[in-house]
């Protein structure tokens, strides 16, 4: 391999910092891993920098602090040999070069002192190992022990050792593998994919936090189907959304078919993707249909239906997050709300009336256009003839929700009469009475019955109150 040097991946005058205090202390450094790839791949230059030296990865972190503009602070983590600072905008972790051996029930290795060898030899990929020299003698050489040079231009996730070996002693690397892959858009190599079948059991000894990291990165990539297929096929979807997988396949009675709700489903992940940036929508795109499953039922006259599946499906969502340990919180309930409402557009994309799109602008609340984006996303019919047809009414559907909310103002309802008001009216006090009334009101309005002003909700609850045998006050 030729003698490759890259001095323009260490402009940044932090790296000569780190090679003044690594002589100091008379030790080696490099810089390694995510750092080098992602300048070798012209994917810009990392934020956060990995620094390995052979010798304490403390004391060098130290020494580089020392001689950093404002002194900045190091934080150690004594377990781990490792230590971190930041400056200039970036992050710095230093870790001393090591040598590990893995137990059968712990992602957590023995280590110890190594070389630098050693430590690009306990890397996960090939491309993962690669380093940059920070020493003065050869400064910005390239050392790649594996050839992960020609593993980034072909394109190829590959591990440095017998990939049993390496997913078994650390399963997390199969999640990694396939978010690399999916993220570079690179292919696992063969024998890294058979390893990863059969390992695919043992990532039940990663957190729950871990997995759902690399789920994130994976769901926000370009083309995020890429990984959930790669899950799919190597039997790790199973073990992190079994819900996924029973979206799987077709069933067929009496001539009737329904589609294969799984690829359906990493379809509109995709479509969403182009459309939208935002990580928790993509996660509603994700499990919109996953109430699909327990609801499938065959009727003889209408085939094949899944009804109910949005509500059994937000239900879902809660449990599914809850045993990812994610958090139970806005997110959470904002995923619940797109799956629940998830087939609301549709209906309406065939019939648009006003109290209909008043009563979707109500309901989705600020989230009407997430919404939108959802049900648009959802499209994913191969005529050509549907495909133009359902995306003109979803146009209709959007200009009347821009028509009727000039108009109304549903978007974040507040009655326009307060229950103080129909209390002070009525002389009531707090009772069912005044919900019934409240709630009247509001459907006068969002049926169109009334418009959303004052004055005639007001008499609106004049006539309501009367209706129901309510006495309005004598005023003196
Ligand atoms: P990114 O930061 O984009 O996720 P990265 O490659 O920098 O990618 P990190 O998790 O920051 O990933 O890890 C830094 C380096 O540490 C990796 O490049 C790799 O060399 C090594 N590494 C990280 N996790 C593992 C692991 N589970 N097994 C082996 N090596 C790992
Ligand atoms: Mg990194």
């Amino acid at each position: 391999m030729a003698n490759h040097t890259y001095i323009s991946a260490l402009k940044n005058p932090v790296f000569r910092i780190i090679t003044q205090a690594a002589s100091n202390l008379s030790l080696e450094s490099y810089v390694i891993g995510g750092f080098v790839r992602d300048f070798l791949l012209d994917r810009g230059t990392a934020k956060d920098i990995d620094v390995v030296t052979v010798g304490s990865g403390i004391e060098l972190a130290k020494e580089v602090a020392k001689r950093c503009p404002g002194n900045p602070k190091v934080s150690v983590f004594k377990n781990y040999g490792t230590a971190m600072l930041k400056t200039g905008g970036i992050e710095l972790e230093f870790v001393g070069a090591r040598k590990e051996s893995y137990r059968e029930d712990s992602r957590n290795p023995a280590v110890e002192n190594g070389t630098l060898e050693d430590d690009q030899n306990r890397r996960d990929f090939t491309i993962n190992a690669l380093a940059l020299s920070l020493n003065d003698e050869d400064f910005g050489k390239l050392l790649d022990p594996f050839n992960g040079l020609q593993d980034l231009e072909d394109k190829i996730i590959r591990t440095p050792l017998d990939p049993d070996i390496t997913y078994s002693d650390d399963p997390l690397r199969m999640l990694r593998a396939i978010r690399f892959a999916t993220q570079l858009d690179f292919t696992i190599e063969k024998q890294s994919l058979e390893a990863i079948s059969k390992n695919a059991d043992r990532i039940k000894i990663i957190s729950k936090e871990r997995i759902v990291d690399e789920i994130h990165k994976i769901l926000a990539s370009k083309v995020p189907s890429k990984g959930f297929a790669l899950l799919h096929k190597t039997g790790l979807l199973r073990h992190i959304f079994p819900e996924l997988v029973a979206l799987q396949g077709i069933d067929e009675k009496e001539g009737q078919r329904h589609k294969d709700n799984f690829w359906h489903t990493l379809e509109v992940v995709d479509n969403i993707a182009e459309t939208t940036d935002n990580l928790w929508l993509r996660w509603a795109a994700l499990l919109h249909d996953i109430g699909k499953a327990p609801t499938k039922r065959f009727d003889k006259k209408i085939g094949w239906t899944f009804h109910g599946h949005e509500f059994v499906g937000s239900k879902m969502v809660y449990k599914l997050f809850k045993r990812l340990k994610m958090p139970l919180n806005d997110k959470m309930k904002f995923v619940q709300k797109m799956v629940l409402m998830s087939s609301r557009p549709i209906v309406l994309a065939t019939d648009v009336t006003d109290s209909a799109v008043r009563r979707l602008i109500f309901d989705a609340g600020e989230y009407v256009e997430d919404l939108m984006t959802l049900c648009e996303a959802d499209i994913t019919t191969k005529n050509p003839r549907k495909f133009k047809k359902y995306h003109q009414n979803f146009q209709l559907v959007r200009d009347k929700i821009v028509e009727v909310e000039e108009r109304d103002h549903v978007r974040n309802f507040q009655p326009p009469v307060s229950g103080e008001e129909i209390m002070e009216t009525f002389d009531l006090k707090p009772s069912r009475e005044i919900g019934i009334i409240k709630d009247a009101i509001k459907e006068a309005i969002l049926e169109g019955e009334i418009p959303n002003e004052y004055q005639a909700a007001k008499e609106y609850m004049l006539e309501k109150g009367k209706a129901i045998g309510l006495k309005q006050k004598k005023t003196k």
